[in-house]
């Protein structure tokens, strides 16, 4: 099959074996792939990966051995793979599971191929009424709402999202449903445009006040990002941390024990919670679609998303033949 791989540098093959599924895993024929800053940051070295890249995705169940009454759903899919045995997996807490596999991050196969395989468990059936171009963008929602389960947002807070990027965005639209009073720091004209359709504030960062918001999320992976945030929040409120980061941090981190910040990591978030708000339509992310590519062109469909400002950048995996 077709299938972008990552050794070092990104390339297209065409010779991969189909993945074959294991016991209690799907076969899945992949519809839509998107890509992420995840995927820039994984070609520059952040984590060893040498396979098949890429992590979000919409497809279709063409095999599945131990339940073959779900061939032919239409599926997004979770792409942390547990154990099932270790601590972390027995306390609930699968997404950290000591020894897990992440597709297309870690030690496991993504999805920027015509085949994925991954647990039946993973695979959540995706509402007629979502279309694939919306369904792709469940993973990265799933991600923005995890913000709002680990910290939970009031109407009569301050929130601030530093970064206005494709994450950005997603985290601005799911805040948004809360009531708080929200502002977005965004550099690019485009990015405000697609703020403005949906109501929210954007602002400068020369705008951004001191000590002001409840919560601020981080959503650049940039040392200047972390530095607005750092500075915008009030004492005693919430940063949460939405982006990794190039290398290693500078920080002041006496002056956070002396204002009582909490510092929240954040990761993968509730699939189902992500696939509700796209069957509501109380998130529309497909304004936020750059461009699409077929799987042949997949290498300029990476260099598309690396180019400053640019939102979600789809590949089609239905190769023709
Ligand atoms: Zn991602
Ligand atoms: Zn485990």
């Amino acid at each position: 099959m077709k299938a972008l791989w990552l050794d070092g540098e990104p390339r297209l093959r065409d010779d991969v074996p189909p993945p074959l599924p294991a016991a209690g895993e799907a076969l899945v024929k992949v519809r839509l792939a998107g890509v992420c800053a995840t995927d820039m940051a994984l070609m520059r070295g952040y984590h060893p990966l040498r396979g098949v890249l890429g992590h979000e995705f919409v497809g279709e169940i063409t095999a599945a051995p131990d339940a073959p009454e779900r061939v032919g759903e239409r599926v997004v899919g979770e792409i942390n793979i547990a154990c099932g045995s270790c601590r972390e997996c027995r306390a609930g807490r699968k997404q950290h599971c000591s020894q897990r596999q992440v597709a297309g991050i870690r030690e496991r196969d993504g999805v920027f191929a015509e085949f994925v395989c991954l647990p039946l468990l993973n695979l959540h059936p995706v509402p007629n009424s979502v279309p694939d171009e919306a369904a792709v963008f469940c993973e990265p929602l799933a991600a923005a709402l995890e913000v709002v389960q680990q910290v939970p947002v009031t109407p009569n807070q301050r929130a601030l999202v530093v970064g206005a990027g494709r994450l950005g965005q997603l985290i601005a639209r799911v805040l948004r449903l809360s009531g708080c009073e929200l502002a977005v720091v965004a550099r690019h004209a485009q990015q405000r445009a697609l703020l403005e359709t949906v109501g929210v504030r954007w602002i400068d960062e020369d705008a951004v006040t001191d000590a002001h918001a409840d919560l601020v999320v981080e959503a650049t992976g940039s040392p200047s990002g972390f530095a607005l945030a750092r500075r915008a929040v009030r004492p005693r409120g919430s940063i949460v941390l939405k982006s990794t980061y190039p290398g290693l941090l500078e920080a002041d981190f006496s002056s956070l024990v002396v204002d009582e910040i909490s510092l929240i990591g954040s990761r993968c978030g509730p699939f189902p919670a992500a696939l509700r708000l796209l069957a509501q339509g109380l998130v529309e992310p497909t304004p936020l679609i750059d461009a699409r590519f077929a799987l042949a062109d997949g290498l300029a469909a990476l260099g598309r998303a690396a180019e400053p400002g640019v939102m979600k950048v789809l590949i089609d995996c239905r190769v023709s033949t």
